[in-house]
């Protein structure tokens, strides 16, 4: 695990990458924040976080990081050790955590609650939606340390990077760490309700859009060319034919749609 930071004192806020070592979006964020060192309004600590999977360009080496909290030092795997190391050097931090998906090239962003802090952060970074994982939660960052989690585009691409560098400026500026205005949108919000499963097969399919509403009677997926059908009204999330092996994403209901207060200036 690489730590370092912007400006001096003890940070309240840390920018995190590399939790999973195929998505080298964040990395990339973060290492462009080292190489300018921005002048900061407030310290920042920067988490570059698996460096041995990044190494590899895997997604983990014993086992998946972000379902591996709160870990511990004597866990036998290498992620159950760095997931506890992780959450002493973030302890007292809000964390702004990056990811990237095979599911879907527009970023969204994923938080454990609707809290305060994700209704106030959350609608001025350049997000399409927040989903709140709420019961889904276990074993990730964000069941130990107060998380905004990122989806910054398809993984490996540079659209990503360049996601992930454009939210990562807007979350230290929404904080008050980088000087300027950001600029809040209109913000639905989704709670995932459903892990859609596939069973195992050679081949696999999805119809359906994330974020798009699927009607009853709708075809949403398919393995080996076996069709599952909606029974209710759902919206996809994380949704890809090979992304995980185990499931096809999640299913979501809609909670709430934000609205930006009028600029206060
Ligand atoms: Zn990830």
């Amino acid at each position: 695990m690489r730590v370092a930071q912007l400006g001096s004192g003890t940070p309240e806020i840390a920018v995190v990458a590399g939790v999973h070592g195929d998505e080298p979006c964040g990395v990339r964020a973060v290492k462009r924040l080292l190489d300018e060192r921005p002048t900061v309004e407030r310290p920042v600590k920067l988490v570059v976080v698996n460096e041995a999977a990044l190494e590899r360009q895997v997604r983990f080496v014993d086992e998946d990081l972000n379902r591996a909290f709160p870990g511990g030092t004597d866990a036998e795997t290498h992620e159950g050790r760095l997931a506890h190391e992780l959450i002493e050097e973030l302890e007292g931090c809000l964390a702004f955590s990056m990811h990237s998906t095979q599911s879907h090239a527009e970023p969204f962003a994923i938080v454990n609650q609707l809290s305060e802090t994700a209704r106030e952060l959350v609608p001025q970074l350049p997000v399409a939606a927040m989903v709140e994982t709420s019961n889904f939660a276990e074993g990730r960052l964000f069941s130990e340390i107060d998380t905004i989690e990122v989806e910054c585009g398809l993984q490996g691409s540079e659209t990503a990077a360049q996601n992930a560098d454009r939210l990562t400026r807007a979350f230290l500026t929404a904080v008050g760490a980088l000087p300027g205005d950001t600029v809040a949108r209109d913000l639905p919000v989704y709670r995932l309700t459903d892990v859609i499963r596939k069973e195992r097969a050679d081949t696999y399919e999805v119809f359906v859009d994330n974020f798009a509403e699927v009607e009853p009677g709708d075809p949403f997926a398919a393995a080996d060319g076996d069709m599952q059908v909606a029974q209710e009204p759902f919206y996809p999330v994380l949704m890809s034919p090979n992304g995980y092996r185990n499931v096809f994403g999640y299913a979501a209901e809609k909670i709430d749609e934000l609205t930006p207060s009028p600029a206060a200036d």
